[in-house]
């Protein structure tokens, strides 16, 4: 397959699928993280640097109808600008770009309108029957064909979208032959990070999983046992162990349905010699405020009426032992309530013993939209090994380690 790192693009037009899907400050309606905007930079400035041109084409949001300015990416546009350092074009309707493509010159750059302002981007079947289904199908691919036709290379770096068939990744790619498509830059870095979790993970590997609920999360932890040495566990999701283990849990989050589910994890755990850490105090609240009045206890014996929102000071330093202590590290979800300050502190100082073991020589890779929050949010970004941008993370991490699992070269093939 085509590598970008030796492909010249002098005098070449590449249409490029970014994931530009940024968060919005709801007031001002600037880019409020431009973490993924970052990440498209090594692609789009590997192009103009050879001398060719680059069209960016991304989603963002959920858009209801075409147009709809509350997901135009004329609002990114100064948040790309700044991060590219150069002035850029945009074209406020992806199937209507013509004439610009045309006077696209090497060096410049145009940014597609929305892809999801068409429904063709994501291809859903519109109809019950089998004909309908085939008609959408028709009509994404003439959207594909379109958006193909901008262009004479074909570079996808949205490793948020890319495992999915959607006009603008599977689909276009079917309109340019192997010498002229290619994965970007942020997209092969990301595979390599995942690789080197799943396929070459120094031990001791520590996998610390936190967030709301064990539900979301029971695919990867059953995934981990086969791989860790360490599993910690905090956020929303402890108290469904701590009660399955028949702690008292007050008000806490509790996936009543989850408890034997719980409970074979700890088994499995025990069976393939994973040690297990569940938070042993925390800081309850009151109630799901952020002004909450606030307790501490162990974890298996929260007051009635209380609920624990995050961990408290004997786990920070049990966890971050084990962490400091680790070669291998993957974290995904807070470890409390993070969103309210008096609830952060756990999470940080768990951003902060994962920069810690960095420092230490670990590798350690950050997934999921939140921890990348509470690392961005300590000023971390560059003190971790990897901070994989895709929201979907949990996903990809679960179909990877499937997919790719024991098979080294697999992932340098899909490459
Ligand atoms: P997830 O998307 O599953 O990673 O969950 C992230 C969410 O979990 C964040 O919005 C946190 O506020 C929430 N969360 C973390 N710890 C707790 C907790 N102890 N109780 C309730 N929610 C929590």
């Amino acid at each position: 397959m085509q590598l970008i790192d030796n492909f010249n693009f002098a005098g070449k037009k590449a249409i490029v699928r970014v994931d530009f899907n940024v968060p919005l400050n709801k007031e001002t309606g600037e880019v409020s993280d431009d973490t993924r905007i970052r990440g498209a930079l090594p692609t789009i400035k590997k192009i103009l640097a050879d001398g060719g041109s680059a069209i960016l084409m991304s989603h963002m949001g959920r858009p209801k109808q075409n147009p709809d300015p509350k997901f135009s990416l004329k609002q990114i546009i100064p948040a790309i600008e700044k991060n590219i350092g150069q002035k850029i074009q945009f074209v406020d309707d992806c199937m209507k770009a013509d004439a610009q493509v045309a006077a696209l010159k090497p060096g410049e750059v145009l940014l597609l309108e929305n892809l999801r302002f068409y429904e063709e981007e994501e291809g859903k079947p519109r109809g019950e029957f089998e004909t309908e289904e085939a008609k959408a199908d028709a009509k994404q691919k003439d959207f594909a064909k379109k958006l193909a036709s901008y262009a004479d290379v074909y570079v996808n770096d949205a490793f948020g979208t890319a495992h999915r068939a959607h006009g603008s990744t599977a689909i276009i790619a079917d309109y340019f032959d192997a010498g002229n498509k290619m994965f970007g830059f942020l997209i092969n870095s990301e595979l390599k990070a995942m690789d080197k979790v799943l396929n070459e993970s120094q031990k001791p590997f520590t996998a610390i999983m936190g967030g709301a609920k064990v539900s979301d999360k029971i695919m990867i932890i059953e995934n981990l046992l086969d791989r860790v040495d360490n599993l910690i566990i905090g956020g929303g999701m402890t108290y469904t162990f701590i009660k399955a283990q028949g702690g008292n849990i007050g008000n806490s989050l509790c996936e009543a349905d989850k408890l034997d589910l719980a409970l074979e994890v700890l088994k499995k755990a025990e069976e393939k010699g994973v040690k297990v850490y569940l938070p042993t105090d925390a800081v309850n609240a009151d109630k799901f405020d952020p002004e909450a009045n606030t307790i501490i206890s162990k974890t298996n014996e929260t007051p009635d009426g209380w609920m624990g929102l995050d961990i408290a000071d004997e786990t920070i330093k049990t966890f971050s032992d084990v962490i400091a202590n680790s070669k291998t590290v993957l974290w995904n979800g807070p470890m409390g309530v993070f969103e309210f300050e008096k609830f952060a502190k756990g999470t940080s100082a768990i951003a902060h013993a994962v920069a810690q073991a960095t420092a230490n020589g670990a590798f350690t890779l950050i997934g999921g939209g939140d921890s990348v929050a509470a690392i961005n949010k300590n000023k971390l970004g560059d003190k971790v090994s990897y901070v994989s941008t895709g929201n979907t993370w949990k996903e990809k991490f679960f179909r990877a380690s499937k997919q790719f699992a024991g098979n080294k070269h697999r992932i340098k093939e899909a490459v």
